[in-house]
């Protein structure tokens, strides 16, 4: 991984009255860079909007490739704007932790997942590290809408299945997998996550955990490169 870190001098969470904007500026980032990033297809773990605070925050947007396409429908649906669907699906709002219980994306998780997270978490704060959840359950509805976005967007089934599964096969919808940020987050769980049975499971998706109990004792197991490599995705 070559994330490069700027230095912390923006506030870590958005204050709500700008999360409105938000839509706007990411869809602004994705139309400079979009581009950039369907040029350079090399390297999916590390790209040019790393480096930019606001798109630490949205590992989950990375991951069902809504920063590829200008204006894409994920930018919305997932920050809940009017006719996507909304928090009791699985959208986190901006700043949402392991925390926030009232949050379903969060309440829904297995509550050995969450335990092991909110563990994490605490002794991450302690490293002055905090740890923000961009994606954790997701009802089937909203799993099928990411998936249809992302079909729409790489123009396969195929290339979409590389980021985003099926309601039928998604660790997300069955509460079994979250996505963390910003970077120094799922920097820290790379490095720490293994003692809490927190593992990374793909190696294209730096930001998406779930819980490997064994990893406690034995570290975690190898990653898939993608998730079409995962036998729980050949459904
Ligand atoms: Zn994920």
């Amino acid at each position: 991984m070559t994330y490069s870190e700027p230095a912390r001098t923006t506030p870590r969470r958005v204050p709500r009255i700008l999360v409105a904007g938000l839509p706007l500026v990411i869809a602004a980032i994705g139309a400079v860079l979009g581009y950039q990033l369907l040029a350079s297809s090399s390297s999916t773990t590390a790209s040019p909007t790393d480096v930019l605070r606001s798109e630490e925050h949205r590992g989950a947007l990375r991951e069902h490739g809504a920063l590829g396409a200008p204006g894409a429908l994920g930018e919305r649906s997932a920050l809940g704007e009017p006719g996507a669907l909304g928090e009791a699906d699985g959208a986190v709002p901006d700043g949402t932790t392991v925390f926030d219980d009232e949050i379903p994306g969060v309440a829904n998780l297995d509550p050995a997942l969450l335990g092991a997270l909110r563990q994490a978490a605490t002794d991450a704060a302690d490293d002055g590290v905090e740890l923000f959840v961009d994606s954790g359950w997701r009802s089937p509805e909203y799993q099928e809408q990411l998936l249809r976005e992302a079909v729409s967007e790489y123009g396969s089934q195929g290339e979409a299945a590389r980021w985003v599964a099926t309601p039928d096969t998604s660790p997300h919808v069955s509460g079994d997998a979250v996505d963390v940020g910003p970077s120094d987050a799922t920097a820290w769980l790379s490095g720490h996550g293994a003692e809490y049975g927190l593992c990374q499971i793909y190696g294209n998706e730096p930001w998406h955990y779930e819980l490997r109990p064994e990893a406690i004792d034995h570290t975690c197991p190898p990653m898939y490169a993608d998730p079409t490599q995962d036998p729980r995705m050949q459904q």
